[in-house]
């Protein structure tokens, strides 16, 4: 397959100048020059590319900051690095916990809003979000999971050549972010929808466990037994202290923990592990067939039906689909299913390895903009939303989720193809999964499988040796827009409380639409605060939906 020499952004301008900018606004237009006053930020250079230092040292500056040189001096580190490890090659491991560390995306985010923005969604460690939260030199990071989400930034250059004005209102990210009102919410609210979920919980090793209870009994076929697990873990995700084992009374309130789970709770609450899942992680089955489920297109039913055969490893599974190493395909699939699904699967197994590697948020950003950049040349004037679990404020994703819309609904009627098909030709989109194209709305649907335009792509970003990654693009109309970032939002578990939050109201939510039942209106929410509002459900940041564990 011809590859590209040149990628599409070598002929755009300097990153300087692809700054993103926030329309005008009477009120803040000062703002942005001043935001980070009197703010010392360090910016750690290590895997940053030179035009990327330029670019943060231009932003921290231009927002009243000073660029220190000595990492101890600084309120706020701006770093690349995601790992301890590499971490500690350049910076103190305590200097980094009394610091705010945070991914570049901070600095620009907060640069195109005009003020620093919480850095929880922003920590370029998980395992040190909490100290980059307490040390975030913003008053409202006081509450640390009401950070605004940062992917409904527009794509840099994207956002200099889309005429601002142009875009209504409501398709452009908040001017402020709605705060949720952590006080006001139940942590024993039936819905998870309705509760604020962090990233990483007090209990985060207690749902790590559960979690993999949850798999096992859904790679058995098991769906109530792992739908009982979820909603545990989602119970539990939400308790806002630490449990301990004289909790007892605590433990019975909390929503979804039966009896066999109360066990389990107290068991690990006393040792610290949980038998059962001791067993299961030693065990020759539960670890094949996790195997062969990680591969894209195998599913729990096949995953089994595999082991059934006899087939253990990756090597046995490579002999059964007949792939010959590191699996090179030119053609790209535009009709999904039409090769058959081995082949799909023959090709998820070629990719394997690569597709396993988690994505960075920088990374995401990067491939976010070269997206929009190709968009661009397709059809000018699109708006976009990086969803999923980047969204939530994932330090690394398993793929890029991004929901599209343009103000014109006419214009997004078949771009989806348009843009897949140049990206494929520009040799950035390798493989797609599946394409489809839009359906009317059907409130009678009973699956939640939603009816928007989209592609499940693999994507190889524009530099040498770049590892290849899934991709998911998604097409709203502009009407659907919000319900669309809504619900490729995700978690799952807060997705599908999110459906049954909507029954409960005699409505049907999908990211396609609000159907209200009786009498089939169709309700096209202006925000995505909106949404929440229609089911009188509370306000949940993104970064607090992360339901499962
Ligand atoms: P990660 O990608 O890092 O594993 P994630 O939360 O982004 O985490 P995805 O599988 O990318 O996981 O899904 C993102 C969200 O998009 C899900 O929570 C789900 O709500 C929604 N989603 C995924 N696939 C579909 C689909 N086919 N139809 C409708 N919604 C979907
Ligand atoms: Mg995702
Ligand atoms: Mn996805």
């Amino acid at each position: 397959m011809k590859r590209l020499q040149s990628n599409s952004s070598s002929s755009s301008p300097s990153p300087l100048q692809k700054r993103p900018k926030r329309p005008p606004s009477p009120s803040s237009s000062n703002a942005a020059s001043n935001f980070l006053h009197g703010r010392n930020i360090y910016i750690l250079q290590a895997k940053l590319t030179p035009a990327t230092i330029a670019e943060l040292f231009a932003l921290a500056e231009k927002g009243g900051a000073t660029v220190v040189s000595n990492p101890e001096d600084a309120e706020v580190v701006v770093t690349a690095v995601g790992m301890r490890k590499r971490l500690e090659r350049h910076l103190d491991w305590e200097v980094a916990k009394s610091k705010a560390l945070v991914t570049p995306a901070w600095l620009r985010d907060s640069f195109a809003q005009g003020q620093a923005l919480p850095c929880g969604s922003y920590a370029a460690l998980s395992s040190l979000h909490d100290t980059t939260v307490a040390n975030c030199p913003t008053d409202s990071d006081s509450e640390p999971e009401v950070a605004p989400a940062p992917s409904t930034a527009y794509s840099k250059s994207h956002t200099q050549k889309l005429d601002i004005e142009n875009i209504p209102e409501n398709l452009l990210p908040p001017r402020t972010f709605p705060k949720t009102d952590l006080a006001k919410l139940d942590h024993t609210a039936r819905f998870s929808c309705a509760r604020a979920s962090p990233l990483t919980c007090l209990n985060q090793g207690l749902c790590n466990e559960l979690d993999v209870m949850r798999r096992l009994r859904e790679l058995e076929g098991e769906e109530r037994s792992a739908l009982s697990y979820r909603r545990a873990v989602a119970s539990i995700k939400s308790y806002p202290r630490k449990l301990s084992l004289s909790d007892h009374a605590e433990i019975h309130r909390l929503p979804y923990i039966g009896a066999k789970i109360f066990k389990m709770v107290e068991e690990y609450l006393d040792t610290g592990k949980i038998g059962e899942v001791e067993a299961a992680r030693k065990s020759e089955r539960f670890t094949s067939l996790q195997l062969f489920a990680s591969v894209y297109g195998i599913g729990p039913s096949t995953a089994r039906d595999l082991y059934a055969r006899g087939l253990r490893s990756v090597r046995d599974l490579e002999a059964f689909y007949e792939v010959e190493g590191p699996l090179e395909v030119g053609a790209v699939e535009t009709d999904a299913g039409a090769q058959g699904v081995d082949m799909d699967i023959k090709i998820a197994l070629g990719l394997r390895q690569e597709l396993a590697l988690p994505i960075p948020r920088v990374e995401v950003e990067m491939i976010h903009r070269v997206i929009m950049d190709e968009l661009e040349v397709v059809q000018p004037g699109c708006v976009s939303t990086i969803v999923g679990g980047y969204r939530r404020g994932k330090t690394a994703s398993n793929d890029v989720d991004i929901v599209f819309t343009h103000p014109d609904g006419t214009k997004t009627v078949g771009l989806c193809t348009k843009l897949v098909k140049r990206l494929h030709e520009r040799g950035l989109v390798t493989h797609v999964m599946h394409l489809s194209s839009f359906h009317a709305h059907n409130a009678l649907r009973t699956h939640h499988w939603d009816s928007l335009e989209k592609s499940l792509t693999v994507f190889r970003p524009p530099s040498p040796d770049a590892t290849r990654r899934r991709v998911d693009l998604i097409f709203a109309l502009p009407q659907t827009y919000w319900t669309a970032v809504v619900g490729w939002t995700g978690s799952t578990m807060f997705e599908r409380d999110l459906r049954s939050a909507a029954k409960a109201q005699g409505m049907k939510f999908d990211s396609s639409g609000i159907t209200r039942r009786h009498d089939s209106k169709v309700f096209y929410p202006r925000t995505e605060k909106e949404v929440f509002d229609i089911f009188g459900l509370p306000w949940i940041d993104p970064s607090l939906r992360n339901a499962d564990a």
